[in-house]
């Protein structure tokens, strides 16, 4: 499998533009600040991440991928933006914290380094990509038999037009407007549909609630605007 196509350059290209305000917390990036204590302890709870081998994919500046180093797992963490790769690895440097970062698309490195990984992580990047089914083909054949992947995304819905599109971009500004497009939003059914054809099965889905007035984030059964879910690769069967 190659990454090849599978990839939007304009997507690229905004992440690339805003790469250098990705570890403030005010910035472009300010949720992935204020979900990343929620989504961090909801991977915790589920999979443990002390000792783990850790892919973390789409990782961005590194927001996540830190956070599960400074848990005690061995990460590594890739996407295609070379200005928000270079920005997380100054950031993990100047902060002491071990991570390897490689620019390198899902597909390719699943060609290279199948079964290789623990737990596989991919949130908040499927609903920036062509063929996302394609991605999770790749995150199935990562992680080894036995092993977890996690992937948080927005569902597609009017309600999560109006919160995850209207309300964070347009009237609160949390995020730059243009950063999510509504026809790119991925239901829980298609995610755990794709899933299931790279041969994962679905252990749980929750919703992550964000209150902008507070900046707190916490795990709900509610997953209609953001969701993570949480798969198992068999340990006797081959995925894909
Ligand atoms: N996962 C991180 C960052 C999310 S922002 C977090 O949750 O904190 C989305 C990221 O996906 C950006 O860094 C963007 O460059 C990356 N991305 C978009 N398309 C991609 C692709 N096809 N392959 C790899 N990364 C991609």
């Amino acid at each position: 499998m190659t990454g090849a196509g599978n990839v939007d350059p304009a997507e690229i290209a905004k992440f690339d533009a805003s790469a250098a305000r990705w570890w403030d917390p005010d910035g472009d990036f300010r949720p992935l600040h204020d979900l990343n204590p929620a989504r961090l302890d909801y991977i915790e709870a589920r999979v443990g991440l002390a000792g783990q081998r850790v892919l973390d994919a789409g990782c961005g500046g590194g927001i996540l991928a830190e956070g599960m180093a400074r848990r005690g797992a061995r990460v590594t963490a890739i996407d295609l933006s070379p200005a928000a790769l270079e920005v997380a690895r100054l950031h993990a440097l100047e902060g002491g914290v071990m991570v390897d970062y490689r620019q390198v698309a899902v597909e390719d490195l699943a060609d290279d380094e199948g079964g290789a990984y623990d737990l596989v992580t991919c949130l908040e990047m499927l609903e920036h990509v062509p063929d996302p089914a394609r991605i999770v083909k790749g995150l199935a054949q990562l992680v080894r038999p036995g092993g977890q992947v996690v992937c948080s995304t927005i569902n597609r819905n009017p309600k999560a037009f109006a919160f995850a599109i209207v309300g964070a971009e347009y009237l609160l500004r949390l995020l730059p407007a243009g950063t999510h497009q509504y026809a790119r939003l991925i239901r829980p059914s298609e995610l755990a549909r794709w899933a299931r054809d790279a041969g994962l099965e679905l252990a749980n889905l929750a919703g992550l609630a964000y209150d902008p007035l507070t900046r707190k984030a916490r795990v709900t059964n509610d997953t209609s605007v953001n969701y993570l879910a949480h798969f198992q690769r068999p340990a006797t069967a081959a995925a894909g």
